[in-house]
């Protein structure tokens, strides 16, 4: 199609991290025609009215697919106790028949203070149910759940040591657990998908970097793009084998959808205590897990696999240990390669000299929550290094924001606040929510408004490198994505 937009009568930043402004930008067939020109005959005019037009936002660290249709019906993010925590569970398992299984998400230790046990969801005993921790790195399963799985097994595997307790963690629940839940129907997942997509043009999102699996991929992310109208960069969960490199070069060229990377875990997560530390966690006898190929010993195969395939090898690493592991991994690969740490909440000062010039995919909203649990967790000292953002700035370190959403919401200025109420200023929190964020994930045409680059624009209702962000923050007013407008605030679009 076809279509000129010209954009007039606002103050328009082309690139943050050059503090440089225009006052009308035209957009044709997708993309960047021309900056401070005049409306071209017959195109759309759109009045700003004052408002601040930036490049679209992008959310470098989003899972579509667990969001979309793993993360189950029941939300226990509101549950404050085992009798809220039944309600909910009950609830939903109205309308179930019995062959399905009840997933449910959400729940934590901080909102519930317990950690809930089998006896939590026997209120539900005919069929299997899992409760998926908010981080999704631990589940709670009541009997009926066990009684289809090979506990024996389970309990040898990383993670599944309590298993008959009905906890399991890590490579338990993901390898042994989770391929036992039956999936949500097709049309479930694409109608949830597209609800998913909508939620992020409402909060300004143009691009995604979506941790996905080629499957997925193939039989939703890829026919779905042109209706979902989200450039998506992927990086996939599946082995970095020739055959998969060759099922993702079919949408090499495609301006939607591309795959970019491979990922693999290092470890877990703090709020599991699966985190791998160099120094054992104050209130529990471990120093975490490590998994996948950090266990195996054979990470750095991986990664040149991966990078011989052409494709960035993305490392999730939450603790200094598991993370320092990454810095080593990648020593010996130019920091003209793309490769990405995920989340990288704790760096202890040993390794800090590593990190300049390198990319970190981290995520502002968990750190409230992971500060609740912190000071237990892992005591003064190691709790004042996590989440330290301003220090890796100041160490050379290239910051690419993301949500991690579901895991946390996908709202790119919730997450820009939070990281400038921790020190880092407001042109570094946009920078990382669009240059770099675009250039971590690949994508020179984004992320920056100039002559050639895609037509994706987030419009906001004031300035976000001159409002007081302690008093006001930014709203979302137009989200554009290929020179059409996706969302407008007061409009039901
Ligand atoms: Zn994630």
């Amino acid at each position: 199609m076809s279509r000129t937009t010209h954009l007039h009568s606002g103050i328009i930043i082309l690139d943050a991290s050059l503090e440089k402004y225009a006052s009308t930008i035209t957009f044709h067939d997708g993309a960047v025609i021309a900056i401070n020109g005049k409306p071209p005959k017959g195109a759309l005019l759109v009045d700003l009215q004052g408002q601040t037009l930036v490049p679209g936002f992008v959310d470098s660290h989003i899972h579509l697919l667990l969001g979309s249709s793993g993360a189950g019906d029941v939300n226990l993010s509101g549950c404050e106790n085992k009798n809220d925590f039944e309600r909910e569970l009950l609830q939903g398992y109205k309308g179930e028949d019995d062959s399905q299984w009840l997933v449910a998400s959400g729940w934590s230790e901080q909102t519930l203070d317990a950690t809930p046990t089998i006896e939590w969801l026997d209120c539900i005993q005919d069929i299997p149910v899992l409760c998926w921790r908010s981080d999704f790195h631990t589940a709670v399963l009541n009997t009926a759940a066990l009684n289809q799985l090979n506990l024996a097994a389970l309990e040898k595997v990383t993670g599944g040591a309590q298993c008959k307790q009905g906890i399991v963690r890590e490579t338990a629940l993901w390898e042994h657990v989770a391929p036992f839940i039956p999936s949500p129907s097709a049309a479930q997942i694409r109608t949830r998908l597209k609800k998913a997509v909508q939620n992020l043009h409402a909060d300004g999102v143009t691009l995604v970097g979506a941790m996905e699996e080629l499957d997925d991929v193939e039989n939703y992310l890829f026919p779905l793009r042109e209706e979902l109208q989200v450039r998506m960069r992927l990086m996939l969960l599946d082995h970095p084998t020739p055959e998969n490199f060759s099922r993702c070069s079919s949408s090499e060229k495609d301006s939607l959808l591309h795959v970019i990377g491979f990922k693999t875990f290092l470890d877990g997560t703090l709020g599991s205590r699966t985190a791998k530390m160099y120094e054992p966690f104050c209130d529990v006898d471990s120093s975490g897990l490590f998994v996948e190929h950090a266990l195996q010993g054979d990470l750095g195969e991986w990664i040149s696999r991966v990078v011989q395939g052409g494709y960035a090898p993305v490392m999730h690493a939450i603790g200094d240990e598991a993370v320092g592991t990454a810095l080593k991994s990648i020593a010996n690969v130019p920091k003209t390669q793309l490769c990405r740490i995920e989340h990288a909440q704790f760096i202890a000062e040993q390794d800090s000299s590593a990190i300049e010039g390198r990319w970190f995919g981290v995520q502002p909203l968990h750190k409230e929550s992971d500060d609740l649990i912190a000071l237990d967790a892992v005591g003064e000292e190691r709790a004042n290094q996590l989440h330290d953002w301003r220090a890796m700035l100041d160490r050379g370190a290239k910051l690419s924001f993301g949500s991690d959403w579901p895991i946390a919401p996908h709202n790119p200025i919730g997450a820009m606040s939070a990281a400038i109420k921790n020190g880092v200023t407001p042109k570094e929190a946009l920078v990382a929510t669009t240059a770099d964020a675009a250039a971590s994930l690949g994508e020179p045409r984004s992320g920056i408004l100039k002559i050639g680059s895609f037509a994706d624009a987030t419009l906001l209702s004031c300035n976000p490198l001159e409002c007081d962000w302690n008093s006001v923050t930014p709203s979302i007013t137009m989200t554009i994505v290929g020179g059409v407008i996706q969302f407008q605030s007061g409009t039901n679009r």
